[in-house]
């Protein structure tokens, strides 16, 4: 049976992976609190991410900028020009919209003498009286008052709530590593090609939040920006593609789950030279997990022009002098969270009668990697012992708690891989039963053998 986002919802918050933000308070809409198991494996993905984009690679480095920027960022990156959107409501049934597409869809918007950008709220305030415009949704004609709506959080730095102390909190993590272009190939003697990545949180005041974590106003971006010489960008465009796909297969996301689109020529910006999409079959449809464009030297020239820095690179080999090109992968950490959570859950059946719910987690990102359970009480201390061995290296879990059967159940609807069992033998001959998530078999193995045994298995 297809997996539904309420058996998502529900066994997020029964199994402590996800709960709803500020609960006792009745919530807070659109936010989610990361539980002690949706905490390790969401940490598990963006370490899996770092691993290949940052670790294993040749070409990139880290960094970790802060959230507040100077406000003349969001000048240069068009943030405060294109983020600002005239945004009313309708009165009748409350459903929000955009005044200037209002108008351009119910209106011959080219007879006007001035283009809807150029107008003012009080004009287009008019325009929609006299032209009798509509609420798409429920056709009516009373709207309030158009007021600017910026997806971009506000907030004041300092005590005076004036103007010139405004400071907004990023839209994305992409600026941070713009602004830093110069320090990070400086001190760590970059050629180009080479990329900066970034973890980070990002805020933006999204007027139709909703599907749980897909789409919240505060979320996490990994972010890759991928300096490349001018002309060599189509190559790198191809690369990252290719690359992004299969960091996700790689960590058994399933291919068929998985589709890249690639934007339509009237989508892009005019800067761009490409967008392709990676998006998820989730239960409400396909949806964007990350985004790979080809950005040219938009942003780095916007940045030289507003701040007034030489951001060119010099090839030290041939003396060129360019703006290098610009591809972007970008993916939301809480959407590829929430789409490893839904490709792992399965309903199984056993048996006629029996079915299992379980959490097919690769290794590397399950939140547990093992849990180690004595058969009975009367052997804690010595599973402890086990226990407190494996936990040096590995995130495990312990349990004496009911009978052997429900123990094993609950580790595999949380996605543990291995379960540990110390039984009266194990006194005897040093070993333990290692009984693996997915198939359900059981194999005996020494317990000095055990760590090297997980090492192996989580590797990726
Ligand atoms: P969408 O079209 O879904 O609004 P976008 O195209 O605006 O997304 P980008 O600006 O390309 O998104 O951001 C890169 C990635 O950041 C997205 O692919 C997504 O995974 C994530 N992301 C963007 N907005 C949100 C959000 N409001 N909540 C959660 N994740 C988000």
């Amino acid at each position: 049976m297809a997996t539904t986002m309420e058996q998502i919802v529900n066994l997020s918050k029964q199994r402590g992976f996800v709960f709803p933000g500020s609960e006792i308070y009745g919530g807070l809409a659109n936010t989610w609190d990361y539980g002690p198991l949706g905490v390790e494996l969401k940490n598990n993905i963006k370490k899996a991410w770092w691993k290949k984009f940052v670790q294993q690679s040749p070409y990139n480095v880290g960094l970790d900028a802060a959230i507040l920027m100077n406000p003349k960022t969001w000048e240069a990156s068009g943030h405060i020009s294109n983020f600002n959107d005239p945004m009313m409501d309708c009165k009748e049934c409350k459903s929000r919209h955009r005044a200037d597409k209002l108008l351009e869809s119910q209106l011959d918007t080219d007879a006007l003498e001035r283009p809807i950008e150029a107008l003012s709220f009080a004009e287009m305030e008019a325009l929609i009286r006299e032209h009798n415009i509509k609420c798409p949704v429920c056709g009516a004609q009373n709207f309030t008052p158009i007021r600017q709506f910026n997806l971009m959080f506000k907030t004041y730095q300092g005590v005076t709530e004036s103007s010139s102390d405004e400071i907004f909190l990023r839209p994305e993590t992409a600026q941070g590593i713009f602004v830093n272009f110069k320090n990070v190939q400086r001190t760590m003697r970059k050629k180009v090609p080479f990329g900066i990545a970034q973890v980070g949180k990002s805020f933006r005041n999204e007027i139709t939040p909703g599907n749980f974590t897909f789409r919240t106003r505060e979320f996490e971006q990994l972010e890759l920006e991928f300096f490349c010489k001018p002309g060599e960008e189509e190559e790198w465009f191809d690369y990252w593609r290719t690359f992004s796909r299969n960091w996700l297969l790689s960590l058994n996301m399933k291919e068929d789950h998985v589709m890249l689109r690639d934007h339509e020529e009237e989508e892009l910006p005019h800067y761009s030279k490409g967008t392709t999409d990676i998006e998820y079959k989730f239960p409400f449809g396909w949806g964007e997990l990350s985004s790979i464009s080809s950005r040219t030297d938009y942003d780095l020239s916007r940045h030289m022009e507003v701040s007034g820095e030489d951001l060119q690179y010099i090839d030290q080999a041939t003396n060129e002098r360019y703006i290098p090109y610009v591809i972007e992968p970008s993916l939301g950490a809480d959407r590829v969270t929430l789409a490893f959570l839904i490709d792992a859950f399965e309903e199984e059946r056993i048996s006629e009668n029996e079915t299992r719910s379980v959490l097919h987690f690769h290794p590397a990102i399950a939140p547990y990697k093992a849990a180690v359970l004595p058969l009975s009480k009367k052997l804690k201390d010595e599973a402890l012992g086990i226990y407190e061995q494996l936990s040096e290296e590995f995130m495990v879990d312990y349990d004496e708690t009911g009978s052997i059967g429900k123990r094993y159940r609950r580790q595999d609807e949380i996605g543990t891989p291995y379960c540990i069992t110390y039984d009266f033998d194990s006194k005897e001959d040093g070993q333990v039963t290692v009984r693996h998530r997915d198939t359900m078999e059981q194999v005996r193995l020494p317990i000095s053998e055990v760590a090297g045994f997980l090492k192996e298995k989580i590797k990726f």
